[in-house]
């Protein structure tokens, strides 16, 4: 039983290169909180992103390094985090199979997160049961490094409650062994996707990335949905469900321009474009000492697989030490 130390895990599927979302949802709190953690983790959760990608091992083998240089970009200090491959563990897939046992197919079925990735996937009845089980295999990632805070984005909260749950049953059966866990939402819990639908999401093909280009960024932007009705400068433009005034609100640091810039739209003479090209550039000074560190980075591939390499060491003698005590406790431990 681990006792007030501050361990945190988070982590990324590999499905897809990392975009404006996983930056301000988890990536800057994973990027803080590195400096304040007794010890802290960073999972490629590579058995996750086959729970919805079985046919497509090349996308993830191949994503693996791409969410690796996203995170070093943004600052990921591998001194300070140790970064490694989560079906490099098995020790989590193990922690899975006894987890198995404390939940219900129901309460999976009523697992928000999960509910609304089946509706996103158009899954229905024919889910994969590997995806359908992937909050029991999140808390094992979470709990095999006895971990105490997840920063991650509003739609894990639910993961995280779950996680819990399994907790408490872990306990009450097999006696004290983990420590609740906390979730960190980021400043903006869910960005919205540029196309006005509520998450940007990696497969939802409606992203900002921290890789992409200046021109990139610049078309992206210009397609932005903004107010269908604001078709001339003079008409009167509504701000609410603005998709190009939301990212301001978040990444714009002069809050009174931005204040200005709404009151203007609002009351009719401010066009799209004006405001468009502000964004643009205050996503270009944010993204673009992302975007250089990472095209140096990727100079260099074997250098990151080795960071991965080193870090996945570490964690499978951090594991190997949990599943020894979990063995005993659930009474497993013949020889
Ligand atoms: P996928 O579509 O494959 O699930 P994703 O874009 O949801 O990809 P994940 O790898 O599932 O990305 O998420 C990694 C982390 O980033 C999680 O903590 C998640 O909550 C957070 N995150 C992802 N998208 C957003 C978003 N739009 N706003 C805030 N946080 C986000
Ligand atoms: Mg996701």
């Amino acid at each position: 039983m681990v006792k007030d130390e501050k361990i945190v895990l988070t982590g990324d599927r590999p499905t897809g290169k990392l975009h404006l979302g996983h930056f301000v949802g988890s990536i800057q709190n994973r990027v803080k909180l590195q400096n304040e953690a007794d010890k802290s983790f960073y999972m490629i959760a590579d058995i996750q992103a086959l729970t919805s990608n079985a046919d497509n091992p090349k996308k993830v083998r191949d994503n693996v390094l791409e969410v690796a240089l996203d995170n070093l970009a943004c600052g990921l200090d591998p001194k300070k985090t140790t970064m490694f491959i989560q079906s490099e563990i098995p020790e989590i897939a193990e922690l899975t199979v006894l987890f198995l046992n404390l939940v219900t197919l129901a309460r999976l079925k009523r697992n928000p997160t999960v509910k609304d990735e089946m509706k996103d996937k158009g899954y229905g009845e024919d889910v994969p049961a590997g995806f359908l089980m992937h909050p029991i295999s999140q808390a094992a990632d979470i709990l095999f490094c006895k971990s105490t805070i997840v920063p991650v984005g509003e739609d894990q909260k639910p993961m995280i409650e779950q996680t819990n749950e399994i907790v408490d049953d872990f306990n009450r059966f097999y006696g004290e062994t983990f420590n609740h866990v906390k979730h960190l939402v980021g400043n903006t819990p869910r960005l919205v996707g540029i196309d006005g639908s509520s998450k940007m999401g990696k497969s939802l093909n409606n992203a900002i990335y921290l890789s992409d280009s200046y021109e990139e960024i610049s078309k992206k932007v210009m397609d932005m949905y903004t107010d269908p009705n604001h078709i001339h400068v003079e008409d009167r433009g509504k701000v609410e469900g603005n998709v190009v005034f939301t990212y301001l609100d978040i990444f714009d640091e002069d809050k009174k321009e931005v204040s200005e810039l709404k009151k203007q739209y609002e009351k009719g003479g401010l066009g799209d474009v004006v405001i468009k090209k502000r964004l643009i550039e205050v996503l270009e000074k944010l993204i673009k000492p992302i975007r250089e560190k990472r095209e140096k980075l990727a100079e260099n591939p074997k250098a990151i697989m080795k960071i991965l390499e080193e870090g996945t060491m570490y964690a499978k003698k951090i594991a190997k030490e949990t599943m020894l005590e979990v063995r005993k406790a659930v009474k497993i431990d013949y020889f």
